[in-house]
């Protein structure tokens, strides 16, 4: 079994190349739920319906988010019902949320859920939230600390990040299995996903960290900042905001002594023996996935990687 551990845009891709590396079966995508919230009444899982639209194709490839071709039919109506729609949701995608909201009213776990909707849309890979607790990044900004999606999307990312925390995270427990899938991995890959937002709600679910330390796999991370930038998103202005240096090197100092390998992208490449110096392997590649087959190249060049770095593997 592959782990990946993912966010939203970024998350997605990498597990998308992976699943056309791999038999998709033997891929585990563990997720961020700390962006989710309630809208209308609705349970919205933006990076888990993220991964399970990418998984199976049905993802707006201009977004990265949504479905493509998706209708605004019951947001217009909204508006004429003088809605003012900040949060945009397709029809098609809507069903997700009705349902996804039904069902756990009904007593399903949202990673119950999750997996019905991943066999509903047929994807192969185990995509689960990493828990199924509430949990909910709050931002703290020079206005005051907004809830993720009010910084996120109402207010564009415009607000520096001066804090964030992951409020109920300490009392969440993995959901089952997410324990069992990362001790047992042949690999985890931390994708490239937002450091702050993403990934770290992930790893500071109790027994997570834990779990990693423990894991008799390879783990490597792939380098969300490119030539100091994110490719899209706020994780270049966070990190600055947030006293982290905006590089490969940010990045490493973030996750050396969890995982044993850096992935940077090739314009990188000069950051590697800083990178090293902190006791992390590191690769530099072309690592802007562009379309299905692109991705898989990466996510192939990224198994090599940390195959090459498992115990007894030829130097
Ligand atoms: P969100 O939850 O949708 O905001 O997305 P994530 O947290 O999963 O990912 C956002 C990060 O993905 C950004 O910092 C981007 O720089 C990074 N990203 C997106 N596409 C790529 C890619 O093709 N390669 C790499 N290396 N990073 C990417
Ligand atoms: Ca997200």
């Amino acid at each position: 079994m592959i782990v990946t551990i993912a966010g939203g845009v970024g998350g997605a891709k990498m597990a998308h190349g992976l699943a056309g590396a791999i038999d998709p079966a033997d891929l585990s995508v563990i997720v961020n739920t700390a962006d989710d919230f309630e809208w209308h009444g609705l349970q919205i899982s933006p990076d888990l319906d993220t991964v399970l639209y990418t998984l199976s194709g049905l993802v707006n490839p201009e977004t990265g988010w949504g479905i493509a071709g998706d209708s605004r039919v019951a947001l217009d109506a909204m508006t004429r019902l003088g809605e003012e729609p900040w949060f945009l949701i397709g029809d098609q995608d809507l069903a997700t949320h009705v349902l996804r909201t039904a069902r756990r009213r009904a007593g399903a776990s949202l990673a119950e859920v999750t997996a019905q909707l991943g066999n509903s849309l047929g994807v192969a890979s185990h995509i689960a939230p990493v828990t199924n607790d509430a949990i909910a990044t709050i931002v703290n900004t020079p206005d005051g600390e907004l809830a993720f999606q009010d910084y996120f999307v109402r207010r564009r990312q415009q607000d520096d990040v001066l804090g964030v925390r992951i409020a109920g995270i300490e009392s969440a427990q993995p959901a089952s299995g997410v324990l069992d899938a990362i001790e047992t991995a042949e690999t985890i890959v931390i994708a490239p996903s937002n450091p702050i937002v993403s990934i770290a709600p992930v790893l500071d679910v109790p027994g997570v960290r834990t779990a990693i330390h423990r894991a008799r796999g390879v783990k490597v991370a792939v380098s969300p900042i490119i030539g100091g930038k994110a490719l899209k998103g706020p994780a270049d202005k966070m990190l600055h905001t947030l006293g982290h240096e905006s590089s490969a090197l940010g990045i490493a100092r973030i996750y050396a002594g969890l995982v044993d390998g850096l992935v940077i992208d090739q314009v990188d490449a000069d950051l590697a023996p800083a990178i090293e110096a902190l006791g992390l392997r590191v690769i530099a590649l072309q690592s802007i996935m562009g379309d299905g087959a692109d991705r898989a190249r990466f996510a192939r060049e990224v198994l090599d990687f940390a195959r090459s770095l498992a115990v007894g593997a030829p130097a």
